[in-house]
């Protein structure tokens, strides 16, 4: 396919939105770029599962080509599966069903897919690059400054660099994420234990979110098991494309408030994880056997903050996707989903724009109108999941952790 350079794309960040837009725009012949600021594409090991719903599997669909698509699937979850919402000795309160259907719901490792969104990008994403400031001197050619020195000029910019982005201020002023005050200290563990699962059978097939007696508290955890290895899919779907291991694993999370996190614990994975064993005592044995075996490296604490919605657009050839926009508690499993959908839509926009001969500024701003609404139902949602689901609402944790599990038969015996 010819590629056209007179409409070319600077995009900051190689996370999922950025990787899909690139994906998108490479596929219709538009001259797309990454910036990452990570050395190299597998530095952190991001070692967990996402949830794709409709909104982020009908992205992909649109945006990769065919077989990278079908990879996503391949080495993905079994589709359906329940979610389980339960007390802290995993007494059911209520489950969710989730509709047995390939397009409707798939949990995918991340790494996996990351992989897949960077397959046939060759020598289009750019590693050690940190973005830092929108030029917009000539503002039909603004350029993409970078921390490490120099810039790239491009008919437009889009800051996809995630929930810290150091393009945020300037392109949306006013418009920094608010802090929720909760933290989730997330972490792996190999799901099978000398051939046996690790999980018992009622588990194997639902994510669990197990409410504290102690309101701000909960732990989820759920297992990734590989539809198909990925080193075996990506030989037939995408050859010399990187393929991660891919050893089945339960990914789970102790949520608790930031106050419980001790400052010298930031940055120490081994803190973290000798944090989360600690406060993960008064739960169900089986939860404190996952934090015991876990893997330490693959620790990772993230804070949990909802972003505001954004009250002007400041560059009119830059614009923004993802976290960066609209960060949001992982609650309801949106935040990648929207991510990848504004990628899909900004994406048809452009190509839109450039068949037609639309001005560019109309393609993005049309996006902008059509993502805010969508994206700030999202974080409404999930921040209203967040205060119900660990105590910030009394009414709903008591229902949850007393009135509930007293009406269901003990799901997992704790012998
Ligand atoms: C443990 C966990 C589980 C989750 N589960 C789900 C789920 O089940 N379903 C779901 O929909 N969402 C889930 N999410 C949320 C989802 O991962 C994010 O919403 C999604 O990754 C956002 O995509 P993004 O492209 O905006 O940013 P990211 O994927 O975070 O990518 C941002 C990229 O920008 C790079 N970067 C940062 N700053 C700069 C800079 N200045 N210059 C250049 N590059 C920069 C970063 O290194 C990174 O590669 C989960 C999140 C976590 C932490």
């Amino acid at each position: 396919m010819s590629v056209s350079t007179d409409f070319s794309v600077a995009i900051a960040g190689a996370g999922l939105s950025g990787l899909c837009l690139a994906q998108y725009l490479t596929r219709a012949g538009i001259d797309a770029h990454v910036y990452e600021r990570d050395p190299g594409p597998f530095v952190r090991r991001q070692g967990y599962r996402i949830i794709l719903n409709r909104y982020g599997l009908e992205a992909l669909r649109e945006s990769l080509p065919r077989p990278l698509y079908r990879l996503a699937l391949s080495t993905g979850d079994e589709p359906g599966g329940h979610l389980r919402f339960t007390d802290s000795r995993l007494r059911d309160a209520f489950t969710i069903t989730f509709k047995d259907e390939p397009h409707a719901t798939r949990q995918v490792d991340r790494l996996t897919l990351r992989s897949i969104l960077q397959s046939g990008l060759d020598g289009r994403i750019h590693y050690g690059r940190t973005a830092v400031a929108v030029d917009s001197g000539d503002p039909a050619r603004p350029r993409l400054r970078f921390a490490e020195g120099g810039s790239v000029p491009a008919a437009v910019v889009v800051g996809a660099d995630g929930v810290g982005s150091a393009l945020r201020t300037q392109l949306m002023p006013e418009a920094d994420p608010a802090n929720t005050g909760m933290v989730g200290i997330y972490g792996r563990s190999p799901l099978w234990r000398h051939g046996e699962n690790v999980l018992p059978d009622a588990l194997r097939s639902s994510g669990v979110l197990a409410i504290a007696d102690r309101p701000g508290r909960a732990f989820f955890f759920t297992s990734m098991r590989f539809g198909e290895r990925p080193q075996e899919a990506f030989a037939r779907l995408a050859p010399g494309s990187y393929a991660p291991t891919g050893d089945d694993y339960v990914m789970w999370a102790l949520l608790l408030p930031q106050e419980e996190v001790p400052v010298d614990v930031r940055g120490h994975l081994l803190a973290q994880w000798k944090l989360a064993a600690q406060r993960s005592r008064d739960f169900h044995p089986l939860v404190r056997r996952l934090v015991d075996t876990a893997e330490v490296d693959a620790t990772v604490l993230n804070h949990f903050a909802t972003g505001q919605r954004p009250r002007r657009w400041a560059v009119p050839r830059a614009t923004m996707m993802g976290d960066a926009v609209h960060a949001m508690p992982p609650f309801g499993a949106h935040g990648g989903n929207t991510a990848l959908r504004d990628a899909a839509l900004l994406g048809r926009r452009l190509v839109e724009a450039r068949t037609s001969g639309t001005p560019v500024e109309k393609a993005i701003a049309s996006y902008q109108n059509e993502m805010v609404p969508y994206a700030f139902r999202a974080v409404d949602t999930a921040a209203r999941l967040m205060r119900r689901l660990t105590g910030g609402a009394a009414a709903p944790h008591w229902v949850l952790t007393r009135l509930l599990p007293r009406l269901h038969p003990v799901t997992v015996p704790e012998a």
